[in-house]
């Protein structure tokens, strides 16, 4: 056992990012508590983790209260695609807000650190480029995206306020774009919808003229950098750009994956949702400073480790 191991919540930990983190928490011995409600999330995620003593999973809606004692929360439990997001909008806000206050009123109790998965989506349809941490984004407060997009900035908000209300010990992540094996495969985000149509030599679908930009960070990477923001000073609170600043156009994006998979795919063109930021990359100075960290992954190898998984996924009939 680790000497230095803690009792560390991880919610939403049943999810594509934090069966990662539960992961990666097991391994180092800490004593991991996954709480989920499987609204995204499924048990195939942590069923690997489901035999290791250190490893638990509660099932729980965070947006009601929830008394356990821990050292460390990380808050991740949010639909983060449009398609789940929008499937319930007022569930997501609810999420964001409710669930946020319960894990602040449970970190305020017990004295424990506490990370929030916050998200470019801060920013909105950024107005400057790169975006760093001080902008303070152009969001649309009324429309489809915005129980996601406003629901994470009260996140923040209320981080900040218990952090100088009641001393409470925040840490605030904003991911970028990230992909990886054990993404959802329905959830229409770009990367999964781009290998899932190309494993099945379906055409591929580009939104708008494909010009838009997104920058991708691999699962690993990410996650890292969870762990070196939660381990930083008590002063370094973020918010800190998590993401890798190489930016890519969706026509490239889909180029890689025609190549990858060796798929005779074609490309259709359809309409861009609506609100659809136009360019996004993250600035990741602060994070270079503060945790030493960048992005190692380049985009081919992370593409090529995500297009295995589908490919198992699609041996076991399940895409
Ligand atoms: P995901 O949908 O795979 O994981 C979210 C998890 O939260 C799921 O397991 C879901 O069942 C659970 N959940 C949702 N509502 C819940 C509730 N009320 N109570 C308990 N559990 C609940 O998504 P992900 O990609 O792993 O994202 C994790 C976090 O990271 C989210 O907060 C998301 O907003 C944030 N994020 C992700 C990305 C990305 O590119 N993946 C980018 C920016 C931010
Ligand atoms: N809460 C929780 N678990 C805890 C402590 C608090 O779920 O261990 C919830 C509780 O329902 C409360 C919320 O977190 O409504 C906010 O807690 P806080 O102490 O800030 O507020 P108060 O209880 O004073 O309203
Ligand atoms: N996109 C696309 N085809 C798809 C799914 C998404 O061209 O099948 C585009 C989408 O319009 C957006 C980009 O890819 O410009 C990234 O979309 P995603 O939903 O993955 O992430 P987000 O928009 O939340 O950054």
């Amino acid at each position: 056992m680790n000497p230095m191991a803690k009792r560390v919540l991880v919610t939403g930990g049943a999810g594509f990012l934090g069966s990662h983190l539960c992961e990666r928490l097991v391994e180092q011995g800490h004593e991991v508590l996954c709480l989920d409600n499987y609204f995204t999330g499924r048990r195939a995620n942590i069923a690997h983790l489901l035999q290791k003593p250190n490893f638990e999973v509660i099932r729980h809606d965070v947006t009601l209260p929830i008394y356990l004692e821990v050292d460390e929360i990380y808050n991740l439990a949010c639909p983060a695609s449009p398609i789940h997001y929008q499937y319930d909008p007022v569930q997501t806000t609810k999420t964001s807000v409710h669930a946020v206050i319960n894990m602040l009123g449970l970190a305020k109790r017990t004295g424990a650190r506490i990370f929030q998965a916050s998200t470019s989506e801060i920013y909105g349809d950024p107005e400057i480029h790169p975006q760093v941490e001080e902008y303070w984004g152009n969001v649309n407060p009324i429309g489809p995206r915005s129980c996601y997009d406003e629901g994470k900035r009260c996140a923040e908000t209320l981080f900040f306020d218990y952090h100088r209300q009641h001393g409470v010990e925040i840490k605030v992540g904003r991911i970028f774009n990230t992909y990886g094996p054990r993404m959802h495969p329905m959830d229409g985000r770009v990367i999964s919808n781009f290998i899932v149509q190309a494993l099945h030599g379906e055409p591929i679908t580009v939104f708008g003229n494909g010009e838009q930009t997104r920058s991708f960070c691999y699962v690993d990477d990410l996650v890292e950098a969870f762990i070196r923001l939660m381990a930083t000073d008590a002063e370094v609170t973020g918010p800190i750009n998590l993401g890798n600043p190489g930016e890519f156009t969706m026509l490239e994006l889909a180029r890689k994956v025609i190549a990858l998979t060796g798929s005779k795919s074609e490309l259709t063109f359809k309409p861009l949702p609506a609100d659809d930021p136009k360019r996004r990359c993250p600035d990741i100075t602060k994070a270079k400073t503060h945790l030493g960290w960048e992005p190692r992954v380049p985009l081919d190898q992370g593409l090529a480790k995500t297009v295995e998984y589908f490919e198992f996924l699609l041996r076991k009939g399940v895409i």
